[in-house]
């Protein structure tokens, strides 16, 4: 169980001692909607609610940590610890009461050297999460799985310093190059599809709708394709905005690029 030497440890219990281990892979960062500083996060946790994060981050860039780094904490749903024991770690962080102030240049270095950190400490790799269960940075409403029903957190000034200024200082003081470009898999053809193939790229193309919040699934997403892949693919052509004629079921070259499946 690892903890940040530079955080004040303030342990939240029983949640340290009885959630369960995970692998981390992933990096989420939150806004807290209150300008609190880490001791009242902790005492939040501690008193009021069962979403503790990892750490918290006050607006002076002072840092707590709350649950060791490989114990589940609540704070990003089904991001907390998935069937195969990864899971994602998570920073709550000082902002106003709607979450729409930027974050301080203190916050800022402080989110870095975490970011840093977890890259060593946990080989969290260098990219930004192409999908909900890709390893590596990301912010809460980045993906539907991270959250319950949906999250505006963080702000949209947060979000562009993510992209701006926090995954790029990440990388710096992380002393790396970025991960190569994700690379995606290529259009396996209508009539591939309309084969109803067995393949892990039908899994991944599941797990993709899914993730975009198009989701016919009652079991699955699985590599046999299934008329709920063919309906959670509509979905997605309709969410695409596409005309109705090109709204089958059956995804096109431009669809399936815009689906972003992660190669397998
Ligand atoms: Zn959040």
């Amino acid at each position: 169980m690892a903890w940040y030497p530079n955080a004040k440890r303030m342990e939240v219990q029983p949640e340290g001692d009885d959630q369960p281990a995970i692998r981390p892979t992933q990096f989420i960062l939150h806004s807290i909607a209150a300008p609190w500083t880490p001791r009242r996060t902790y005492e939040y946790w501690r008193d009021s609610t069962y979403l503790e994060s990892h750490f918290g981050i006050g607006y002076d860039g002072s840092i707590a940590q709350y649950i060791g780094t490989q114990t589940r904490a609540d704070a990003n749903y089904r991001a907390n610890r998935r069937p195969d024991g990864t899971g994602a770690i998570s920073a709550e962080t000082a902002s106003d009461d709607e979450a729409t102030d930027p974050w301080t240049d203190r916050q800022l270095a402080t989110i870095i050297q975490l970011g840093a950190w977890l890259h060593r400490e946990h080989g969290i790799p260098l990219r930004i999460c192409r999908t909900a269960d890709d390893p590596g940075f990301g912010y809460h409403r980045m993906h539907a799985a991270w959250s319950d029903g949906g999250t505006d957190c963080p702000g949209d000034t947060r979000v562009a310093q993510f992209y701006d200024v926090v995954f790029p200082g990440i990388v710096k003081a992380a002393g790396g190059a970025p991960a190569p470009a994700p690379r995606y898999e290529p259009y396996p053809g209508e009539k591939w599809l309309k084969s109803y193939p067995t393949s892990p790229v039908i899994t991944a193309m599941g797990e993709r709708l899914v993730d975009e919040g198009c989701d016919a699934y009652s079991v699955g997403p699985g590599p046999e394709m299934t008329d709920a892949d063919v309906e959670s693919a509509r979905l997605f052509q309709i969410k695409l905005g596409d005309a109705p004629e090109h709204c089958d079921g059956w995804l096109g070259p431009l669809q399936w690029a815009a689906l972003k499946i992660p190669k397998v």
